[in-house]
């Protein structure tokens, strides 16, 4: 059962929101403080965080931010009509998506429905993935290749799941940062770049010398069946 973080002040709308969380299955942790939020998110590792912009402490872009450095949960903000000129330069900072008060608990529910769909959490379609002789798990989030075991940390695991659930296709460096990191693409930062060769390392491969992933020279990656694995690869 997905885990939700709910970050409200208003103790009426909390009760409310969390009822209606509740009957769909959600299992619901509220708190009314930014500083609440903060600890809440470390200690229960929620899958999705809805988050009042208006709370007492601190303001909505300075928790956004906090969130982003401690949690890649998905973040989604509960905002007055007031608040609304900031939404763009809150989904820059890393929210997924937004409502604005009043709505109906319907209406926050189908958007925590489409958000979880989208992402690794609530992802259940897809779960198995395999590329030649790759072979992911997304729930037990394990990987293996040719068998062996790979041994990837949560963002390598991640790239390699994002891609080989693309397989073939050109990744762009923008569209890996935005579903791995959540964020907009700095164009400087080559943190990326670092974590890529890292998973090409622990696939045994190089560069120079790919197998699976392949670099598109100045636009992203791609991850194939290595030639002579599949005929229908060239
Ligand atoms: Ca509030």
């Amino acid at each position: 059962m997905p885990d939700v973080l709910l970050v409200e002040d208003d103790p009426s709308l909390q009760a409310a929101l969390t009822r209606a969380l509740s009957s769909q299955g959600f299992v619901v942790t509220a708190c009314g403080t930014a500083m609440d939020a903060l600890g809440s998110v470390t200690e229960r590792e929620p899958d999705l965080v809805i988050l009042d912009l208006g709370l007492p402490d601190l303001d909505g872009g300075t928790v956004l931010r906090l969130l982003r450095s401690t949690t890649d949960a998905p973040v989604l903000i509960a905002t007055s009509r007031r608040e609304e000129g900031s939404i763009v330069a809150l989904l820059n900072a890393g929210a997924d998506d937004y409502v604005t008060k009043p709505f109906s608990s319907e209406q926050l529910l189908a958007r925590v429905s489409a958000i979880l769909r989208r992402t690794k959490s609530g992802d259940e379609t897809n779960d198995l993935l395999a590329v030649g002789g790759l072979s992911i798990s997304r729930q037990e989030r394990v990987a293996s290749l040719d068998g062996h075991p790979l041994e990837l940390n949560r963002l390598e695991f991640e790239l390699l799941s994002y891609l080989a659930s693309r397989p073939a296709k050109v990744v762009t460096r923008q569209e890996l940062v935005r579903a791995v990191w959540r964020r907009q693409l700095n164009g400087t930062d080559r943190t990326i770049d670092v974590h890529v060769s890292w998973l090409r390392r622990k696939l045994g491969e190089s560069a120079a010398h790919p197998r699976y992933l392949h670099t598109i020279r100045g636009v992203g990656w791609k991850l194939t069946t290595p030639r002579g694995d599949d005929a229908s690869e060239r």
